[in-house]
């Protein structure tokens, strides 16, 4: 056994549920606060099991970052809140950890169809909102879509607006046939649609993008040819803030912003250490150490995303979350919506169906930083203050 004196694995133990034989937890939040990053280091099967295919680092295996972590997983239990900003140096585990989010994910309805045609088209809309093939198959009873596993979309930096929204499929116009191609907005619905350095995308591009994410849909028009397609999927964006300066209408349309910096406490740097040193020797058999915990953590999500809509907002609280924006000379009105979007998010991840203070006071620093404009050079200093601001004030609304 690789000894792990630094931090014994033992209070990070639930207990056993007896019927099940796998570990209980009171809530979803208390799942990722004690499992995340801590296991039992074993050396067992450590031969690499020579899979050609990637193994991502398992989301729960992640040491830290607990407000990224949290963001992240209250952007998949409420689209509400306008998808999560990631700032931070290289190295900080931002990539890793969006690419272990698409564990906790549900399987989705994809259709089998060019267009894009799903049941729930019909039975929302009628069988004219789908393809005439389409309307036949359903009438035929023959289903129109596949089970498939939740993904990661990575938008390209060097992404053409025609890539990114789709555009007139060449081939098609050889044979006098005019047909739209679609674009990686529309096969990120349902989906995570992740954007690193979005600093360097074009502005052209960032509004499309941020204006289907808002919609959860979008229209193209080419060559009198138009369709309109589904883009429900979070949205993520990272950004280094050392490279390509911060625009504030970008920093604006994210919900919630986290900054990620290097682990402080020397156990949480050697348990990532020690985790990444299992990691890379067989990816395998470390994401099995975490397999029973992140089906769990699966289900528990699928269940807070259906609860969310239930999650009262008490009209004291909601005040108190407007004083607060008042007070630091917040303009924007998404403001409001993200704050109060992620505070219905953890009250539901800690099952509560009304919303508390300590549910609004938990997520306000990343529901409220970096919502002022002016910010310059100095970013990290700038925000250090920032959040002080928003600490010292919460601080005093909680003790008085
Ligand atoms: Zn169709």
């Amino acid at each position: 056994m690789m000894s792990n004196n630094l931090n014994p694995p033992s209070n990070g133990n639930p207990s056993i549920s007896p019927d099940t034989g796998i570990p209980e937890f009171r809530s979803l939040q208390e799942l990722i606060d004690k499992v995340s990053g801590k296991h039992v280091h074993s050396m067992d099967h450590n031969e690499d099991s020579g899979l050609a295919h990637p193994v991502h680092y398992p989301f729960l295996a992640i040491v830290g970052q607990y407000e990224m972590k949290m963001a992240l997983t209250f952007a998949l239990i409420n689209p509400q809140i306008g998808g999560v900003l990631l700032l931070g140096p290289r190295g900080t585990g931002k990539s890793t950890a969006i690419q272990g989010l698409t564990d906790l994910l549900p399987e989705n309805n994809v259709s089998r169809c060019f267009y894009g045609c799903l049941e729930e088209d019909v039975e929302s809309e009628g069988l004219e909102a789908v393809c005439p093939d389409c309307a036949e198959k359903y009438a035929k009873g023959v289903s129109l879509s596949t089970k498939e596993k939740a993904h990661l979309v990575e938008l390209p930096l060097n992404a053409k607006l025609e890539n990114v929204i789709g555009g007139l499929d060449k081939r098609q116009l050889s044979h006098n046939r005019m047909r739209l191609k679609r674009g990686i907005l529309s096969m990120a619905d349902q989906n995570i649609l992740y954007i690193d350095e979005i600093n360097l995308l074009g502005d052209e591009i960032i509004n499309a993008i941020l204006d289907a994410a808002a919609m959860g849909r979008y229209t193209i028009r080419r060559g009198g040819v138009s369709a309109t397609y589904k883009s429900r999927f979070i949205l993520i964006g990272s950004m280094n803030p050392d490279e390509g300066n911060l625009k504030p209408q970008i920093l604006d349309r994210f919900g919630l912003r986290v900054i990620t910096r290097g682990l402080k406490d020397d156990n949480d740097r050697y348990e990532a250490y020690l985790n990444s040193v299992q990691y890379r020797k067989n990816p395998l058999h470390f994401q099995q150490l975490y397999e029973q915990e992140t089906f769990i953590a699966k289900n528990e999500l699928e269940e807070v995303r259906r609860e969310i809509s239930k999650v009262d907002l008490p009209v004291e609280i909601a005040k108190i979350g407007i004083k607060i924006i008042q007070d630091l000379n917040i303009e924007s009105l998404r403001t409001e919506i993200a704050l109060f979007e992620a505070a219905k998010a953890h009250a539901a991840a800690n099952k509560n169906v009304v919303v508390s203070m300590a549910d609004l006071l938990s997520v306000a620093p990343m529901a409220l930083r970096l919502r002022s404009t002016n910010l310059n050079s100095s970013f990290f200093e700038q925000q250090a203050n920032n959040d002080k601001r928003i600490v010292d004030l919460l601080t005093r609304i909680n003790t008085g």
